[in-house]
């Protein structure tokens, strides 16, 4: 748990969040600024400050993320596509330093991305 991250703060209650799915490792729930119809964010409870900070003990934990994250897209019904995104470093777009998998569909998505 860092003090001052926003999803330690949402797992520990502090910060209102729509929950969409929750167990022992991972978190799922939306985005509050969404950038597609659908826009859910999954993320580990461990506080890992992205995905260059991964271990290599974390190997399964990530890939409960991602497969996590397409069993939700499944769930809401985004079977047309939809894109698994994470983003690292701010040069990349990434503004919260926890570890996260957005999960964004509902219209089409270009490539390349911004
Ligand atoms: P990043 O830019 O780091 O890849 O993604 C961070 C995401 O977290 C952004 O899409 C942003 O809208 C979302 N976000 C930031 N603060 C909050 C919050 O307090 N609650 C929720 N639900 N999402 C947040
Ligand atoms: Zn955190």
């Amino acid at each position: 748990m860092s003090q001052e991250c926003v999803f330690c703060k949402i797992i520990a209650g502090d910060i209102p969040a729509t929950l969409l799915y929750e167990d022992e490792d991972v978190l799922a729930f939306n985005d509050i600024s969404p950038q597609a119809p659908t826009h859910l964010l999954v993320i580990p409870r461990k506080h890992i400050a992205g995905p260059a900070a991964l271990t290599d003990a974390d190997q399964s934990l990530i890939g409960k993320l991602i497969k996590k994250g397409t069993e939700l897209a499944a769930e809401v019904g985004l079977d047309d596509g939809y894109r698994l995104v994470m983003n690292n470093g701010e040069k990349a777009g990434q503004t919260v330093f926890h570890l996260h998998l957005h999960v964004l569909g509902g219209r089409v998505l270009t490539w390349p991305p911004g």
